[in-house]
């Protein structure tokens, strides 16, 4: 069976000043050069570069803003197209492989995760114009002898519980059980995947969906932006002989929409809201230790217990953090001086990600 190492790659993007940001007067503390991006500190004008496979402004309006934008041949600045035929079309190709694949998002709450991932009206993020894609490719397939099949599932992970975004519960929601399959690893018991045909099928189902997030986010006095979001499109090639023998080639694409980075104390929660969110921690610290302790594996560090299972978002990534997966990840960052703190320890998060090694096999049966 074909298979292939390959690092987790990584691309950082930074989004336009928001209007508070325009209000306070932030300057802008990232600067960009190919690959690289350097962040200044604002008080000690100290500056850190590091270097990712992809470095991003968020489109030419950047232009437009205050100061520091320091490249003007615009060869950084990505639009949604851009960061859909950088990223999104090696998913696909991937996917038609037989690869698993997975895409995730990661930075602080309003830095960008969801625009880059879902997208906002006429701005389709890389997700659906990835699925757009998939059907393009399925319905102009010219081989008859291939049965072509796309399964789709959403879910939500909030305070380690898991719920199914595609079935509309009333609260208290969640309790989906976590099961383990010896060949194939963890995944959800009696999660829905639901059969699509057109990509109009997954554009309805992913409206609903996110309606059902920020519902359920609102029922329980919480912000979706606490909650972690796993869409997974299952891709099937079923290919029947002469002889009536069938084989087939499948390829899970997981795309993860993470919860804001930010630390509970730094959002001022107490009591059960710091529980909750120590909770929602729980998942994105552990998805941190696992990230390092891949990290440390690659560069040669021996005897390393990755904690997959010490969250429910490090079990069901499992595959996608030094797995059977080509993995990317995107970084999300805020220009301004007054995020340095949370900027940073992205541009560090993201750094460590791009270390890990991969080997992906192709799935055949
Ligand atoms: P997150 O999901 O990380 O919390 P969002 O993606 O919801 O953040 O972005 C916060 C706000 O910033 C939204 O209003 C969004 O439209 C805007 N925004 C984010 N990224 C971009 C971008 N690349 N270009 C233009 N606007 C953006
Ligand atoms: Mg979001």
């Amino acid at each position: 069976m074909p298979s292939t190492s390959d690092s987790v790659k990584v691309a950082v993007r930074v989004r336009p000043f928001n209007q508070r940001e325009k209000n306070a007067g932030s300057q802008c503390i990232i600067s960009m050069q190919d690959k690289t991006t350097n962040i200044k500190n604002p008080e000690t004008g100290d500056i850190k570069s590091f270097s990712y496979d992809h470095s991003y402004w968020s489109h030419d309006g950047f232009k437009e803003t205050p100061s520091g934008v320091s490249e003007p041949d615009g060869s950084n600045y990505a639009d949604q197209k851009r960061l859909f035929s950088d990223l999104g079309q090696g998913v696909l190709d991937n996917a038609w492989q037989g690869y698993n694949a997975a895409l995730f998002a990661y930075g602080q709450t309003g830095s960008g995760k969801s625009y880059s991932m879902i997208g906002y009206g006429a701005n389709k993020g890389i997700v659906p114009i990835t699925c757009e894609e998939l059907f393009k490719a399925i319905d102009t397939s010219s081989d008859n002898k291939k049965q072509l099949r796309v399964f789709f599932s959403m879910l939500e992970i909030y305070n380690e519980q898991v719920r199914d975004l595609i079935v509309k519960e009333k609260p208290p929601h969640g309790g989906l059980k976590i099961r383990q399959n010896p060949k194939s690893g963890f995944y959800v018991e009696g999660l829905k995947q639901v059969p699509v045909r057109s990509y109009k099928e997954i554009e309805k189902l992913m409206e609903s969906g996110t309606i059902n997030r920020t519902t359920a986010a609102t029922n329980m006095n919480a912000t979706s932006s606490r909650s972690h979001m796993v869409i997974t499109i299952r891709f099937e090639q079923v290919l029947v002989n002469d002889a009536g023998q069938s084989n087939t080639r499948s390829s899970d694409i997981n795309l993860v929409d993470l919860a804001g980075s930010e630390r509970a104390d730094s959002t001022g929660a107490t009591g059960d809201r710091l529980k909750e969110g120590s909770a929602i921690n729980q998942s994105l610290s552990t998805l941190g230790n696992v990230i390092s302790a891949l990290a440390d594996q690659a560069m040669g560090k021996t005897k390393v217990l990755v904690p997959y299972r010490d969250s429910v978002l490090t079990k069901l990534l499992q595959s996608a953090l030094g797995g059977n997966s080509r993995t990317i990840m995107i970084a999300a960052l805020s220009p301004a001086d007054i995020n340095y703190d949370e900027t940073l320890s992205t541009l560090r998060y993201a750094d460590r990600a791009k270390k890990i090694q991969n080997k992906a096999t192709v799935n055949e049966s």
